[in-house]
């Protein structure tokens, strides 16, 4: 059975004689006979189940695409920015800044894009910041604190980097996740 992800937990799953059933993982439902008739948990569900497990297929909510951190193939959000596991920043990270090679620690992460949020009083946004230029516009904004500094974390002064330009200190450890539920 060939089993292809059409987004929002909707799978097509085909069988040997060519017919095709579309299987809704999370409401464990399926548009074949046995489970529309009998409303047996049909063999297609099943199979999806396993697929997804195997990381052949993405999760529900996921789709296969590039992710913007590692230009890899990956398991990306169907909705939101599309990094990998391993690339995704939440606070508390610590992350290295491609520009300059330095540590700093992941404060928040907004749901603003780079473009629309201004650095200091500066005028320029973080997209058109000089040293930005290269990540995309619409990059979430990311406010990160530099670990080593004298202040205590919530005193020291927060800076905004478009989220591609900030590596995950452990990416090379967690890239075997990628494509995991
Ligand atoms: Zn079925
Ligand atoms: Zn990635």
């Amino acid at each position: 059975m060939a089993v292809t992800a059409r987004g929002e937990g909707r799978y097509e799953v085909a069988n040997r004689e060519g017919r095709t059933y579309v299987v809704d993982l999370p409401e464990s439902d399926c548009t074949c006979p046995d489970h529309r008739i009998r409303g047996q948990s049909c063999k297609h569900i099943r199979r999806v189940a396993i697929e997804v497990t195997r990381g052949r297929v993405p999760a529900p909510g996921k789709v296969r695409g590039t992710c913007r951190g590692c230009e890899g193939e990956a398991f990306v959000p169907e909705d939101g920015p599309a990094y990998c596991r391993g690339c995704r920043l939440e606070p508390g990270d610590l992350a290295t800044d491609r520009e300059t090679g330095d540590a700093v620690l992941v404060a928040s992460v907004t749901d603003e894009r780079a473009d629309g949020v201004e650095v200091g009083d500066t005028g320029q946004s973080v997209a058109d910041y000089e040293t930005n230029e290269g990540y995309p516009r619409d990059d979430p904004v990311v406010e990160v604190v530099y670990p080593f500094g004298g202040a205590t974390l919530e005193e020291r002064r927060r800076y905004s980097f478009p989220h591609s330009r900030l590596l995950p200190r452990d990416a090379a450890l967690v890239d075997a996740d990628v494509g995991e539920a």
